[in-house]
């Protein structure tokens, strides 16, 4: 998603790049192809005029003349209007003083909402809290059995209609299930609600009666980021039909154009609380205006990426390995310890792609290749532990050995091999340089 809105981003902002002042004339070109690159993306016309109105005022203003790189001061700019039309600060789920807290979902159907309540019981769940799910979409056949499904996934327990009492009230079944979970010390409850295909009056009038059955502490509007214009009519008439106080992005892992997903906030002045990209329960992370822009605009979720390298890393392990790495002491079993630590993050070209500048690398990108790390893993796994602690040892005829043992070719292995004592090599070499750890050491 956002790949096409992001590589024309990055394309009209550098060419100011090459330009040392900047003229009203180069900001109106700029501003032109950032407005036709919104609009192909098909982000609101509304939302486009203001953002490139905002942007031309600020561009033109006293802060760009004064700045000594003039282009960095627009991409700055961009950025954060970018950063302004998806929400600015991240908006952080709202939980009851008294529990339960009451999440209601309300969306069309195929918007993701039952998906997306799996989604937030496992991200509650792991929070510490004790979610329940409650199945109040009576309408279409399987949607109960769904959220059964979902909720034995993420593990926590779903409230339904017993089978055989008829099609239900969605009404009654929400009241009873908010007592049973005060009952069962349910500190959040997550309301499923039914959708229709296009929007229509009774099913508000269902969502409205919900919501007015539960008083809940946030109506999430789920919305699927693939079906392009219609998601802003679809976003106002649930504000108006029954209100909400958050927007859900589900498939921002499709590859629609997804600009109509920008304008949802802008139009609504309603924030985005979490974005969905993926069929697995753990495709799902709260919503950052930041990032998304940052992102959007080619800069990279370096923030995401740390904080994922925090959660995956091994604070002692990486310590333990950077004292060995500056006294030319690595081995191979700490290279592959690490490795398999960065590769707790998820598939390399996933990370990869989050770095700053990413977007202009997909070919190379799409090149780099879980599979050659997972040969890489097989080599080492194929050395007997002497030879990983002192990879010196390994000859001829063990490299052969090896080869056979993990189904690579010598070759395979010799580069390995080599490849590691240079790396070891420089990198205590370039540890040396910096003063870090303990001190330079012979390094073959
Ligand atoms: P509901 O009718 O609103 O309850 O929607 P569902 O939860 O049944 O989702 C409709 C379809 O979209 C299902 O096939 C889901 O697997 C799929 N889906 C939901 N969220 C995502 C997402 O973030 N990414 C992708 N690719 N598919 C999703």
């Amino acid at each position: 998603m956002f790949d096409t809105l992001s590589d024309r981003l990055t394309a009209a902002l550098q060419t100011l790049t090459r330009k040392g002042r900047l003229s009203d004339a180069d900001i109106d070109a700029t501003a032109r192809e950032i407005r036709i690159a919104l609009l192909e993306a098909d982000v609101a016309l509304g939302v486009v005029k203001t953002f490139i109105a905002r942007i031309k005022e600020r561009a033109k203003g006293a802060e760009v003349s004064q700045a000594l790189n003039p282009a960095q001061q627009v991409v700055k700019i961009v950025n954060e209007e970018l950063v302004g039309i998806l929400g600015g600060e991240t908006r952080r789920l709202n939980l009851a003083k008294t529990p339960p807290t009451v999440i209601m979902l309300a969306g069309l159907q195929g918007a993701g909402k039952t998906t997306l309540a799996g989604k937030l019981a496992l991200w509650l769940k792991k929070q510490g809290h004790a979610p329940m799910l409650v199945a109040c979409d009576l309408q279409r056949p399987n949607a109960v059995t769904q959220l059964q499904v979902v909720g034995e996934r993420a593990g926590v327990v779903t409230f339904a209609p017993e089978p055989g009492n008829g099609v239900g009230d969605p009404v009654d079944v929400a009241r009873r299930a908010i007592a049973e979970a005060k009952h069962a010390q349910h500190d959040v409850v997550v309301v499923d609600t039914a959708g229709r295909l296009g929007v229509d009056e009774e099913l508000m009038k269902q969502a409205a009666d919900i919501r007015d059955a539960v008083e809940p502490d946030e109506v999430l509007f789920v919305v699927d980021a693939m079906i392009g214009q219609d998601a802003v009519t679809t976003a106002q008439a649930f504000q108006d039909g029954v209100g909400f106080s958050g927007v859900v992005l589900t498939k921002l892992d499709g590859d629609a154009r997804g600009g109509a997903a920008l304008s949802v906030r802008e139009i609504t002045g309603q924030p985005i609380l979490f974005a969905s990209n993926g069929e697995k329960l753990e495709d799902f992370d709260t919503f950052h205006p930041d990032r998304m822009a940052s992102r959007i605009l080619g800069m990279g979720d370096v923030l995401t990426l740390i904080e994922q390298a925090e959660q995956a890393f091994d604070q002692k392990q990486a310590e333990k390995a950077a004292e060995k790495l500056s006294s030319g002491q690595l081995t191979l079993e700490d290279f592959l310890e690490q490795m398999l630590a960065v590769r707790k993050m998820g598939p390399i070209g996933n990370l990869l792609g989050m770095l700053p500048g990413a977007g202009q690398m997909k070919d190379q990108l799409a090149q780099v290749d879980d599979k050659h790390l997972d040969k890489l893993q097989a080599i080492i796994r194929g050395m007997t532990p002497a030879e990983r602690e002192d990879p010196k040892l390994i000859n001829g005829s063990r490299r052969l050995r090896i080869a056979n043992g993990s189904g690579v070719t010598v070759r395979e292995v010799n580069d390995l091999v080599n490849r590691f004592f240079e790396a070891r090599k420089m990198m205590a070499q370039m540890a040396g340089r910096f003063g870090f750890g303990g001190g330079g050491g012979s390094s073959k």
